[in-house]
């Protein structure tokens, strides 16, 4: 079988797209492969979030040890056994991983594994945190709007902020490439690109820290202090942790960076 058989199938079963589930799918086998090849497919054992039509799914379990994939559409399942029915390495699941949550995921898998995944947009973010709070996933390759992957690798600047903080204290996150609207179906407004991110050994993200984050940018324009003051942090103990790291009361949580911020949460819980 090949993507345009795949093509065919979603026709025969008379599929309508959603966009309330992200649906814009890639029949573009080249892309496919790349995909899988950059998010290291390769004898991996492999969760892909959204199966779609399998056509991303169908490049992975060509090259990988097995292939967990979810997907909430119902009405996908009657395609996906036709399009993926000559593997015996791929598991499906007909869950909303957001909703069943990381634990039961890491448990559904029991072994260490990657993602890849073209994500629906609308969870995106969410989708990363939840991955991101797993102890069994080594790595994420996705599609992702392009902003948001920019956003998620910005090291300073107007891009930098809660979203590059919480992924770069436990991943190192890299552009592989950009992907063009007219590269999926439906064609969405905007360009995509591939990012992978690769977590850093032992660290995993914590709702603590993800908290943390989030409210050290609350809001932008305003001091750390301010922000955290807000939050419930302890004025005076704040003051003297950034001192300790070099900062005065006026500095803003970009001007920290990533790895001062973390200092910066590990002084205020050992206080
Ligand atoms: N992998 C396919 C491809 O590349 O052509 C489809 C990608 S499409 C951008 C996203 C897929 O995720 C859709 O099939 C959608 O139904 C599914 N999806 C959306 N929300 C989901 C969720 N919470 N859990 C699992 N799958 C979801």
């Amino acid at each position: 079988m090949s993507v345009i058989d795949c093509e065919r199938v979603l026709i025969k079963h008379k599929f309508k797209y959603k966009k309330a589930f992200g649906q814009n799918f890639i029949f573009d086998e080249d892309l496919l492969d790349e995909i899988a090849v950059a998010g290291g497919a390769d004898g991996a054992v492999v969760v892909e979030i959204g199966a779609g039509a399998g056509t991303l799914s169908r490049a992975i379990a060509k090259r990988c040890k097995h292939l967990s994939a979810f997907e909430i559409d119902e009405t996908l399942f009657p395609i996906l056994d036709e399009t993926l029915g000559e593997f015996d390495n791929v598991k499906l699941f007909s869950n909303d991983v957001t909703a069943i949550g990381i634990e039961t995921v890491d448990m559904l898998i029991g072994e260490p594994y990657i993602v890849i995944a073209n994500l629906p947009y609308y969870i995106t973010t969410p989708l990363i945190f939840l991955f991101l709070k797993s102890e069994l996933c080594g790595s994420i390759t996705c599609l992702v709007q392009k902003e948001v992957a920019e956003r998620i690798c910005a090291k300073d600047g107007s891009d930098y902020g809660a979203l590059s903080a919480c992924v770069q204290s436990v991943a190192e996150p890299k552009i592989v490439r950009v992907v063009k609207s007219w590269d999926f179906y439906p064609q969405p407004e905007v360009d995509s690109a591939l990012i992978r991110l690769d977590r850093k050994a032992g660290a995993m993200l914590t709702d603590k820290a993800d908290k943390f984050y989030k409210n050290c940018f609350m809001q932008k324009r305003k001091t750390l202090v301010n922000n955290l003051t807000a939050a419930g942090v302890d004025k005076n103990k704040l003051v003297s942790a950034l001192n300790e790291l070099g900062f005065n009361q006026n500095a803003r949580a970009e001007e920290l960076g990533t790895q001062n911020l973390q200092k910066l949460q590990a002084l205020l819980d050992n206080q």
